[in-house]
């Protein structure tokens, strides 16, 4: 997931050039027409709507202008969709609408980062505010296993490349595996691999890939599998790779300071959510409710706590390697400046103290040179290993992954006798080989 945090990052940076075009649908072509007898017009031919997509060197601001929208009526979409959209998770191709009524004012605004999700802004006349509503089409999730062998002069990445993966789904496969496998010192011609990928399918098109297991082993590099554990609060920090017995694969960096990890704004140039002009965040604005535990990233001694009119309640943090890190807005603060702390030690409270719009924790972090950096450009892990319930959960999760690997093996078997069944033959491949796992797992793959 932060490795995908860090290519979206990337691409964020590289859609910061110029804007192309828009396009225009009017439903609203007839609107002398309109003023001569409003009343016998049917209400659809009222509406005026506008799509664009978000195209190379485009940010939100500027594929909204391509919808007919304005900087300051930007700004109250952008922050009615915050805490329910990643605008960090921002991509070409994503698609907005804008719906005008007679007056030529905004009625509705639509925002889809995936075909199957709408995330739809409507304005409520009565309350004289902005609605939020999620229309979501059905999709499925389906498995499916990839497996190979290392050839002469090749390797793992170039590999799963070569058979199609996204890119980010290789790094994060990758990622994964160079926790235990050095493979500049151990890959040899021969290693063997497995990856079990769920795969979300929309209109026959994959828009959405989770990597659930992957398994590597090798003469020299040894055997390991990891699993992809699923927390059952959404969006949760602990849901990523595993061990079976529990210890997290990331090449470990700080802890998350919050337990959930939604981005409602990034690190870098961006027009204030208050002020409405364009400066500089250091630092990135995390989903928060009032309350919510604040955790120290890593351990430190205390350099500031204390309370300043822009950043609210404030904590600053020196690191042992020189680094620190900073929490604003917070609604209290547990610890005193020159206190050390331990890592992953409860310091304060989500709040929305300082020039906010609302509760959200704004954590920064500077380099042991003193510099601001994205913080999400760290690696940052929930925990270093899975206890209690959260342990019995993953062991239950194992379980159903590894049995969902054995019926996917028979599926294989079966797949190459259906094949050899001439009437038969017309069917897809990819089709039969989820018939198979669809059937016995049917209660594991859920529908989204
Ligand atoms: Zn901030």
């Amino acid at each position: 997931m932060l490795d995908m945090l860090k290519v979206n990052t990337l691409l964020i940076a590289m859609l910061s050039l110029t804007v192309v075009y828009g396009q225009t649908t009017s439903l609203g072509s007839l609107k002398s027409l309109n003023d001569f007898k409003e009343s016998y017009i049917p209400l659809l031919s009222r509406y005026e709507i506008k799509t664009a997509e978000v195209k190379s060197g485009q940010g939100l601001y500027q594929a909204l202008k391509d919808v007919g929208l304005e900087n300051a009526m930007s700004l109250e979409i952008i922050n009615t969709l915050r805490d329910e959209v990643e605008f960090s998770k921002l991509k070409l191709g994503d698609k907005l609408q804008a719906k005008y009524n007679e007056h030529n004012e905004l009625v509705e605004c639509m925002y889809s980062q995936v075909p199957s999700d709408k995330h739809i802004v409507r304005w409520n006349a009565k309350k004289a505010s902005w609605d939020y509503v999620f229309k979501e089409e059905r999709t499925h999730w389906y498995s499916r296993i990839i497996s190979g062998e290392l050839k002469k002069g090749s390797t793992l990445q170039a590999d799963l490349l070569a058979k199609g993966l996204e890119p980010q789904v290789v790094n994060e496969i990758v990622q994964v595996l160079l926790c235990k496998v050095n493979f500049r010192m151990y890959a040899r011609m021969g290693d063997k691999y497995d990856v079990l990928l769920s795969e979300r399918l929309f209109n026959k098109k994959i828009i959405g890939t989770k990597v659930l297991y992957t398994s590597y082993s090798g003469r020299k590099a040894g055997n390991y599998k990891a699993y992809y554990y699923e927390d059952a609060e959404k969006g949760s920090t602990y849901s990523a790779h595993y061990t079976a017995s529990g210890q997290a694969l990331i090449n470990a960096g700080l802890r998350y300071p919050l337990k959930r990890l939604h981005v409602r704004s990034t690190f870098g140039w961006r027009r204030h959510p208050v002020t409405g002009r364009k400066a500089m965040h250091r630092g990135v604005d995390l989903r928060g409710r009032t309350g919510a535990p604040v955790y120290a990233v890593a351990s430190g001694k205390v350099i500031i706590s204390t309370y300043n009119k822009y950043a609210g309640n404030k904590i600053g943090i020196r690191h042992k390697d020189g680094s620190s890190s900073y929490y604003y807005h917070l609604k209290r603060r547990g610890v005193r400046k020159g206190q050390w702390v331990r890592t992953h030690e409860l310091i304060g409270n989500v709040g929305s103290t300082g020039r906010v719009t609302g509760p959200h924790l704004h954590f920064g972090f500077k380099t042991r040179r003193g510099k601001w950096m994205n913080p999400l450009n760290k690696r940052m892990i929930a925990t270093p290993k899975l206890k209690g319930k959260r342990f019995e959960a993953l062991t239950a999760q194992v379980a159903g992954l590894n049995g969902l690997l054995v019926d996917l093996e028979v599926s294989k078997v079966a797949k190459y006798l259906v094949e050899r069944i001439p009437n038969l033959r017309d069917e897809s491949s990819f089709d039969w080989l989820n018939v198979f796992s669809f059937t016995a797992h049917a209660s594991s793959l859920k529908d989204d």
